[in-house]
């Protein structure tokens, strides 16, 4: 007798709980209801974290795949355009030190690797600018697109910002009304388990008991499933990425023409670095820094000294972060998802992608009965610790890279036991061969492919010594690709209309539809 997994309980509706959601249910819909059940249990008193407003440019596949309308989404979600992040401090921190993290791929990337031409003649150019058009159409205040290219196509590659207190809601709707998906309003108080250990039900004040053959935990830093009740350690990795408070703020633009940035802007502190992120209605700021290097008031003055009058009779929300994730994602019938899996510092905005990920893998690898969930679980487990440690990397490699040492923070650092092997190791090899795409980010779907490593290594001046004679063979391909961003690079800007102009545009007729 097999036990078939036919209903799924989430429990938690932020942008985890619900995006869970959907995937699952975008995935399973022929299943339903016969087959297969989505239930969302989510509590009414405790509210969703409400910040999370940078994505990464999967979120166009994951709206696209769900049903979800472009046009749709810019009006309800206050969306704008992201295409990168510029990095502004963080290598010297004198006033004109940035560089441009952005979203597509470096010119030819699959047939040279430019990296080395570029260094050993950068023709007065940023790595960026010498590879890809999109940092300058960033300096423009460009879109990624016109009005008339369809929803969900680019001419530049993008992903977005969006209202975080909008999000969810969005997206539940959309659960509800077309993808068949039950929305229980009511507060967890206890979970039952089996005999043999796995979720039985969760007991819910509002509406009684909720069973399940599979839970998905998405109740935020609570991990109420998978931390609390199934014990699952929690790995803290404050030891490596410092940061463990955010102030938030929302500030108004000076008029409703001021332009839009189409990237986040992240600029370094003394202890920390602050968001900045362009919505059409207003600008969500905030500071996340190291509680160990500085107090809230001192993190408050830097916030206030960065937003300048605007922030004026506005008061910043504290949030407590903490560094890490769980053990094991997944155990018996209970998987985790969101911050109740774990968090890091938003400064590659991987928290969002990594839902879509986890959720999407949860979706394609349904396990059919509960007799075969561990060897699921098992692959999830390993895929998911992979992810989380090469993000972990990522996030160390903007510090590690940085030649300041002006405060504690800067330099505490640097110190080699914060510095991940993997990363220590990646940085020696890198001396002698930058990175390229056959390295070893060989995962299907790699959160930061090894283009990216190119644009934080190079934008923050890393140097790869390379033989001239190593390169020799290639230099004609390597100048027809810098030759075609440059044709590329002015034809986009010439044709791109303005950032704020096209949300304009898109709320008022509409995108095409695909
Ligand atoms: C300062 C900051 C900035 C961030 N910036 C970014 C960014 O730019 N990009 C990015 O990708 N991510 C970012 N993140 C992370 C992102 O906000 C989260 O990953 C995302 O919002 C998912 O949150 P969540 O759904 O896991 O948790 P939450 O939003 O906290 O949702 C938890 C849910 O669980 C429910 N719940 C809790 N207890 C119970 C109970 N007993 N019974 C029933 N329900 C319960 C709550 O009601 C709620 O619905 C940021 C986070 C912070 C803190």
């Amino acid at each position: 007798m097999v036990s078939p997994v036919r209903n799924v309980v989430i429990v938690g509706g932020g942008t985890a709980g619900w995006l869970t959601a959907a995937i699952i249910a975008a995935k399973h819909r022929s299943r339903m209801p016969a087959n297969f059940s989505l239930t969302l249990v989510e509590s009414p008193n405790v509210p969703i974290i409400g910040v999370g407003e940078g994505t990464w440019p999967t979120l166009r596949s994951t709206l696209h795949k769900i049903g979800v309308s472009e046009t749709d989404f810019f009006r309800e979600c206050d969306a704008a355009f992201k295409q990168g992040a510029l990095f502004a401090k963080w290598t010297t921190g004198a006033d004109d030190d940035f560089y441009y993290h952005p979203l597509v791929l470096p010119q030819g990337f699959s047939q040279v690797n430019l990296v080395p031409h570029w260094l050993r003649d950068s023709q007065g150019q940023s790595f960026c600018d010498a590879v890809c058009p999109q940092g300058k159409i960033c300096d423009d205040g460009l879109a990624p697109k016109a009005i008339t290219t369809p929803e969900y196509d680019a001419l530049a590659n993008y992903a977005y910002h969006l209202n975080a207190g909008k999000f969810a809601p969005f997206l539940q709707r959309h659960c509800t009304e077309k993808l068949g998906v039950r929305h229980v309003l009511a507060d967890v108080q206890q979970v039952k388990l089996t005999e043999n250990g796995d979720i039985k039900s969760v007991v819910t004040e509002q509406a009684g008991e909720i069973e399940g053959d599979l839970f998905v935990d998405c109740t935020g830093f609570a991990s109420l499933l998978l931390g609390k009740t199934l014990g699952v350690g929690f790995k803290d990795c404050s030891d490596v990425l410092f940061c463990d408070t955010a102030l938030a703020m929302q500030i108004p633009y000076e008029s409703e023409h001021s332009p839009i940035a189409t990237h986040t802007i992240s600029t370094a502190q003394s202890a920390g670095w602050v968001w900045d992120i362009g919505l059409p209605t207003r600008r969500g700021v905030g500071h996340v820094f190291s509680s160990r290097h500085q107090s809230d008031e001192a993190a408050e003055r830097e916030l206030r000294a960065y937003v300048g009058d605007a922030a004026k009779g506005v008061s910043p929300r504290k949030i407590k972060l903490r560094a890490g994730h769980r053990e094991t994602f997944w155990k018996r019938n209970c998987v985790a998802v969101g911050i109740a899996a774990g968090f890091l510092e938003p400064l590659e905005s991987s928290a969002i992608v990594l839902i879509e990920l986890s959720a999407k893998l949860i979706a394609e690898q349904m396990p059919v009965c509960r007799e075969v969930m561990d060897i699921v679980a098992e692959r999830f487990n390993a895929n998911t610790s992979y992810r989380w440690g090469r993000i972990i990397d990522f996030l160390k490699l903007h510090y590690v890279l940085s030649k300041r040492r002006d405060t504690a923070f800067w330099r505490d650092n640097m110190l080699p036991e914060t510095i991940p092997d993997r990363l220590q190791d990646l940085l020696l090899l890198w001396r002698y061969q930058p990175p390229w795409f056959h390295d070893e980010f060989d995962r299907v779907e790699e959160v930061f492919p090894a283009a990216s490593y190119q644009y934080v290594l190079y934008g923050m001046g890393f140097r790869t010594e390379v033989e001239a004679d190593a390169i020799a063979g290639e230099a004609r391909l390597a100048q027809r690709a810098r030759r075609e961003n440059e044709v590329q690079t002015e034809r986009l800007r010439a044709g791109l209309p303005r950032h704020r102009d096209l949300i304009r545009k898109i709320v008022e007729r509409g995108l095409q539809p695909v």
